[in-house]
C-alpha cells in the first residue's frame, strides 16, 4: 500500500519545490498558551495531542502498516517532549491505530504524575454489535484500563450524528446512546467522578447536532465540551465542498452563544492544508515570509476564544515541535490576515476537491479500491493544475508533460485493480465516512477526470 506522503512526491514536482517555506529560523519558544474550561477550571494547552496516527514500527502509521506494532518508543519521546513544552491534553480513541492508541497513549503518559495532564477519549460505539448497554459499558471499562487511569478528563459521544448499520445519523444515535441507557449511565459515571467533563463530537447529521444543543438548553443534558472540525476552509464553504456538511461557522457559533467550549479536529483538514499550491503560497509569504502553510491553518483554528484546544494528529517529533512553536504562544490572526485567509479560501473552494481526511474509516473496500489514496492523488492533481491558471510560461508540451506525469504517477502510485474505475458502486463505504462523502460517486467523477487526460494524450 502507497502513503499518502510518497504519493504527494509522486504527483507533484516536489515537496520542496511547491511548499518551500521552512519552518520559523531559531524561533525562540515562549510560553504555551493555555485556555481555561469554564465549567472546571482546568488549564487547558491550545495545542492538543491527538493520538490517532501514531508512528509504528515499520515506518508511517497503522494507517500504511496496519499490520506493524506501535513504535512505543517514538510515542514515548513525542509524549515526554509534549509535556516538557507546555501540551496537557491527550485525545485518543478505541477506534485509533487498529484499535492500539489507547493502550500506547496510556503507558506514555503514566509514566508522568496523573495531574500533569488530561485525557480525552471517546465511547466508539460504531458497529452495531456494540451497541447494547452491556458493550458500551465494557469499552468505556476498557478505556480506563487501557488509559491506566482511574477517571476520564474528557469523555465523548464519538462522531453524534453519523450514520451507522442501516440507520441514518439520527437513528443511529438513538440506537448507540438512547434507546439502550447508555447516555443516561455516563452521567451517572460523571456523578460518581468517573469522567469529569461529558461532551461529543460531531460528524454529519446537523439534526443531531442541533438537537443535542436544545437538550442542553432544556436542561435535559449538559455539554461540557464539543468537538467539531473547524479551519479557514471549512469556515464558509464545508456546505460548498459537500453539501452534506454544515459550514464551521455555524457550528462555533452555536456552541459560543451557549459558552460550550469548542475542542476542533482537522484543522489541516486531513492535512490538505498544509500542501498548497504554489499560487496559494505565494499570497502567504507575501504576509509573512516565514509562515508555513501549517502554521496558517493553526493560527486560524486557534484564534477564535472559545476554542479550549486544537486537535493534531502528530506521527513525526518534527511536526510537534512546529505546532508547539506556533502555540508558544499563539499569535492571533488579525484581521488583514484573516481576510487574505478567506480570498485563499475562495479560491480552494472552486478546486473542487474531494473533502477527504484520509482518516480511513471506509477501508477495506471489499474490491480492492484504496479510496484515501485515490482520493489524495485526485486532490494533489487539482492543486497541480490551479497552478497551470498561468500558461504564458508554460507551453503546449510541458502542459501535455505534466498531464502525462498525472498519469503515471497515477500507476505507480494506485495500482490498476485497484483505480477509481474498479468501483462498482456497491456503496459499502459510505455508511463509514464521517464526511459523508458521496464516494461512489466521486470514483466516477476521477474515473471521468482520468479518461479525459488519456484522450488529450
Ligand atoms: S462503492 Fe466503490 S469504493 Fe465504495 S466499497 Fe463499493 S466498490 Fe469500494
Ligand atoms: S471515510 Fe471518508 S474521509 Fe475518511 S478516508 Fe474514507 S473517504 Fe476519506
Amino acid at each position: 500500500m502507497v502513503g499518502t506522503s510518497t504519493l504527494l512526491t509522486a504527483c507533484r514536482k516536489s515537496e520542496k519545490e511547491i511548499n518551500n517555506v521552512e519552518p520559523r529560523p531559531n524561533r525562540e519558544l515562549g510560553e504555551m498558551t493555555l485556555r481555561t474550561n469554564p465549567n472546571t477550571g482546568d488549564k487547558v494547552s491550545l495545542l492538543g495531542f491527538g493520538m490517532m496516527r501514531l508512528p509504528v514500527v515499520a515506518g508511517g502509521t497503522a494507517r500504511e502498516n496496519p499490520d506493524s506494532p506501535i513504535d512505543q518508543e517514538a510515542v514515548n519521546q513525542m509524549v515526554d517532549y509534549a509535556l516538557a513544552h507546555g501540551v496537557n491534553y491527550f485525545d485518543t480513541s478505541p477506534a485509533y491505530c487498529q484499535g492500539m492508541s489507547e493502550q500506547s497513549t496510556g503507558i506514555a503518559l503514566s509514566r508522568h504524575p496523573r495531574n500533569s495532564y488530561f485525557i480525552s477519549t471517546k465511547l466508539s460505539n460504531f458497529a452495531p454489535e456494540t451497541w447494547s448497554l452491556e458493550e458500551s459499558k465494557a469499552m468505556f471499562f476498557r478505556s480506563l484500563q487501557y488509559l491506566k487511569t482511574e477517571y476520564l478528563d474528557y469523555l465523548l459521544l464519538h462522531a453524534a450524528g453519523m450514520s451507522g448499520g442501516d440507520k441514518d445519523g439520527m437513528g443511529a444515535f438513538y440506537a448507540r446512546y438512547i434507546d439502550n441507557g447508555l447516555l443516561d449511565w455516563l452521567v451517572e459515571q460523571k456523578k460518581k467522578g468517573k469522567i469529569r467533563n461529558l461532551g461529543f463530537s460531531y460528524h454529519g447529521d446537523i439534526h443531531v447536532f442541533d438537537m443535542l444543543l436544545r437538550w442542553h438548553d432544556e436542561g435535559k443534558y449538559h455539554w461540557d465540551f464539543v468537538l467539531i472540525e473547524l479551519n479557514y476552509l471549512d469556515w464558509n464553504y464545508a456546505d460548498e465542498i459537500n453539501p452534506r456538511n454544515t459550514d464551521a461557522s455555524y457550528l462555533y457559533a452555536e456552541l459560543e452563544k451557549r459558552g460550550i467550549p469548542a475542542t476542533i479536529m482537522e484543522p489541516l483538514l486531513g492535512g490538505r492544508l498544509a500542501k498548497q499550491p504554489a499560487s496559494i503560497l505565494r499570497e502567504m509569504k507575501q504576509m509573512d515570509i516565514n509562515a508555513t502553510p501549517a502554521e496558517w491553518a493553526f493560527r486560524y483554528a486557534g484564534t477564535p476564544k472559545g476554542v479550549l484546544t486544537v486537535l493534531s494528529g502528530m506521527t513525526y517529533m518534527e511536526h510537534l515541535q512546529e505546532n508547539c512553536a506556533t502555540y508558544s504562544p499563539l499569535r492571533p490572526i488579525t484581521k488583514e490576515e484573516d481576510e487574505m485567509l478567506m480570498r485563499l479560501a475562495d479560491k480552494l473552494s472552486a478546486m473542487k476537491s474531494v473533502p477527504c481526511t484520509a482518516c480511513n474509516y471506509c477501508m477495506p473496500c471489499p474490491y480492492g479500491l484504496n479510496i484515501p489514496v485515490i482520493f489524495t492523488y485526485y486532490n494533489n492533481c487539482l492543486s497541480e493544475e490551479m497552478d497551470d491558471e498561468k500558461p504564458e510560461g508554460s507551453s503546449e508540451s510541458e502542459f501535455r508533460k505534466a498531464r502525462k506525469r498525472w498519469l503515471i504517477g497515477y500507476d505507480r502510485t494506485v495500482p490498476r485493480i485497484r483505480q477509481a474505475d474498479h468501483c462498482i458502486g456497491c456503496n459499502h463505504c459510505l455508511s463509514h465516512c464521517p464526511q459523508r462523502i458521496d464516494i461512489p460517486k466521486e470514483m466516477q467523477r476521477i474515473d471521468r477526470f482520468m479518461e479525459q487526460i488519456k484522450q488529450q494524450m
